[in-house]
């Protein structure tokens, strides 16, 4: 006869806690290499080399040229909620920079082996440091040797390599795509922020290739990013956006400004590319925004056809809500149907005055 339990509800070992919240966040190396771009651009840099082994599995390299960190920093820097971006609530009403959850770096070291070469302009020295989850270890993961950063030969910037994602998660290594799969949705961030991004160079290879399967140069043209990052066919069809002619109606639903390229009525492509959209400089996705304007196209477009959308939105940021889970990039933000109007009407007008412009002869 079996012997009744006692108890059945036992309380998890924290590295398992953390193991399956930093799952949760990092579904696969795109949404790890989202967060590392993210860190990049709130430290200033205007150049990133990134470097992909395995799909960014087996490795995941970022070199910026950003602000750096500070060695007293080192110590802290993969514990969870620690960032130097947010101090109390109310500041995630006017939050400008990409983090402030401080929960990127911690996670990705629950499942991954993390490692940092940072410099600050003001020290003469690089440091270099391994973290385990969460915690800072000893050089070359040594968790016997001191946990201390190291001081080495380095360059202004942060490098960070981050090694064997998921190695304690056997389950999600098995669930991933391919690694070419995995390679393509890092390909597809790297180009999304390397058409937002003016400021940032962009560079992204497979390791052991030679060639860069991705290059901008910071302040390159807007249509010239587009280029590199989706062909001649799209870049020679775009049209900029018009501006919003009412703008005190904008103004008044918290649309501070649209810009943006899309295709116009002559490009023809059967393949679906899904928008591009930033909102306040974050990556984000908003169905509603996106059925509407597709809606605007048809229009103008064939049966069949799909455009390239390039749109970044300012809305008055208070308005946005950014407090929502890192992963669900789906955003929301207030007068969401009247604001939805005004870009979709935008669009129109763009499409409209090319399609007249192109038909009616110039006069001479
Ligand atoms: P958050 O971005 O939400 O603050 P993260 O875990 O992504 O949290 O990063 C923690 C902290 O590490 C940041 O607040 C920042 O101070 C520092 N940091 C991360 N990446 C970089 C980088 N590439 N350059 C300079 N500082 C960085
Ligand atoms: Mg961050």
């Amino acid at each position: 006869m079996e012997t009744p339990q006692t108890h059945t509800i036992t309380k998890l070992d924290s590295s398992v806690i953390n193991r399956i919240a930093a799952g949760e966040i990092i579904i696969q190396p795109a949404n790890a290499l989202k967060e590392l771009i993210e860190n990049l651009i709130d430290a200033g840099s205007t150049s990133v080399d990134i470097l992909v082994k395995d799909g960014g599995i087996k490795l995941l390299q970022i070199t910026d040229n950003g602000h750096g960190i500070h060695k007293e920093d080192l110590q802290l820097l993969c514990e969870r909620f620690a960032t130097s971006k947010l101090a109390k609530f109310e500041d995630l009403e006017s939050i400008s920079t990409y983090g402030f959850r401080g929960e990127a770096l911690a996670s990705i070291s629950h499942i991954a082996r993390l490692s940092v070469v940072t410099k600050t302009k003001t020290s003469d020295l690089a440091y270099k440091a391994f973290y385990l989850g969460g915690k800072l270890v000893g050089q070359n993961f040594n968790t016997n040797a001191v946990a201390e950063p190291k001081p080495t030969a380095g360059t202004d910037g942060t490098q960070l390599t981050v090694e064997d994602l998921f190695y304690n998660m056997p389950s999600r290594l098995k669930s991933l795509k391919s690694k070419n799969d995995e390679y393509s949705k890092i390909l597809d961030v790297v180009g999304r922020y390397a058409i937002h991004c003016q400021n940032v160079g962009f560079s992204c290879k497979k390791y052991g290739e030679s060639h860069q399967a991705l290059s901008t140069r910071p302040h390159m043209l807007l249509k010239e990013r587009i280029r590199i990052v989706q062909g001649s066919a799209i870049a020679n069809d775009l049209i900029d956006l018009e501006s919003i002619k009412n703008k005190d109606h904008a103004k008044l639903v918290g649309l501070l400004s649209v810009e943006g390229a899309i295709t116009s009525s002559d490009y023809m492509n059967k393949k679906k590319v899904e928008p591009v959209l930033f909102i306040n400089h974050r990556l984000v996705s908003c169905g509603p925004l996106k059925r509407s304007i597709l809606a605007a196209y048809y229009f103008f477009l064939p049966k069949g056809n799909h455009p390239f959308i390039y749109l970044s939105l300012e809305i008055e940021p208070r308005n946005v809500d950014v407090n929502i889970h890192p992963t669900k990039r789906e955003v929301r933000f207030l007068n969401e149907d009247e604001i939805i109007e005004i870009v979709t009407d935008l669009v129109q007008l763009t499409l409209s005055s090319h399609d007249s412009a192109r038909k009616i002869p110039t006069q001479t």
